[in-house]
């Protein structure tokens, strides 16, 4: 199966697969000591989310392609879309992933349509930094040991369900780490766990033997900061936090009809934005809830990224990490 192409949909049902199956290991039975016993009766609160969401997260890509069910392609589009997701998400500054994941109960699962600016997803920023705690244990360890060795060693610890079965508390996770590898991730996991700062993705990808290099944006992204889907009506699915078009009024849902009173179609979108993009401002007209309404832009070039990834020459740290 390794190198037959598949398509994206069905890889990413097999991560799902993947996801779920490594459950079993991974909350079923090593599980945050606040789950034990489970209550159902009253909401529980948690830290750990970004590591037992995350870390499930970062394997469920990464495992279904050491098995060989996804090739690297395939494994590569699914990294750099969660890198894609998480950079586009604007409160990845001001939330840390231990807040996010404390706040699940009244914020991840209430979806609103700003989910993407007002919360940071520990599944995606939990998989990233799982990401470059592996390849932090990888270097300092000159290769000797991975994240691998720490879920081994998590599960040796925490696999016998008896009586004195106490899960996962949240000070041990460096420790554990400790243990199972000798490297000190304790700096790590306050600056990227409990802080809001960001792994260097680029020097992180660089470890495992990937090259990140940024790609240009489709013109609504660079042009009005949003993201604009269907065909025959162009309707705004996605604002950028205090982007132009977040800024000049838009909502998520508008229908946009006019650049400058010109019909827009998908077909002369990118030649309407090319022309004005340049303007100081210009009016946009929208249809919300059945109103018309109009708004005045003022266009800016936009600070997000789009990234792509491949395997750097030579290959070998990468194959290393997929275990090949
Ligand atoms: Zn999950």
């Amino acid at each position: 199966m390794g190198d037959k192409t598949i398509s994206a949909g069905y890889a990413k049902l097999l991560e799902l697969f993947t996801h779920e199956y490594f459950h079993a290991w991974w909350v079923k039975r090593v599980k945050p000591s606040v789950f034990i016993p489970y209550d159902l009766t009253h909401e529980t609160y948690t830290n750990l989310l970004w590591v037992f969401e995350g870390f499930t997260s970062y394997y469920d890509a990464l495992l279904t392609a050491r098995s060989g069910a996804t090739d690297t392609e395939s494994y590569l589009k699914s990294l750099s879309e969660t890198l894609n997701r998480h950079y586009l998400a604007s409160a990845k500054n001001r939330q840390s992933l231990a807040e996010s994941s404390f706040d699940a109960w009244i914020k991840y699962y209430k979806v609103r349509t700003n989910r993407s600016r007002s919360v940071t997803s520990y599944y995606d920023k939990g998989a990233l930094v799982a990401m470059a705690l592996d390849a932090f244990i990888r270097k300092e360890s000159a290769g000797k040991h991975s994240l691998d060795d720490v879920l081994r060693y998590a599960w040796q610890q925490f696999k016998e369900v008896g009586k004195d079965y106490a899960g996962i508390d949240e000070e041990m996770m460096p420790e554990l780490i400790f243990e199972a590898t000798g490297i000190d991730v304790s700096e790590k996991i306050d600056r990227w766990v409990y802080g809001c700062e960001e792994p260097d993705y680029k020097r992180v990808l660089k470890t495992m033997g990937i090259d990140l290099t940024e790609e240009k944006l489709p013109i609504e992204r660079d042009v009005l900061q949003a993201t604009l889907s269907g065909t025959n009506v162009l309707k705004v699915s996605q604002l950028d936090e205090a982007g132009a078009a977040e800024l000049a009024g838009l909502c998520v849902g508008d229908e946009l009809l006019a650049i400058d009173s010109i019909r827009v179609t998908k077909s002369n979108l990118e030649k309407l934005l090319n022309r004005y993009r340049q303007a100081k401002t210009f009016s946009l007209h929208v249809f919300r809830n059945g109103l018309l309404k109009e708004f005045f832009l003022k266009p800016r070039k936009a600070d997000v990224r789009k990234i792509k990834l491949s395997v750097n020459s030579g290959g070998r740290a990468f194959c290393r990490w997929l275990n090949r």
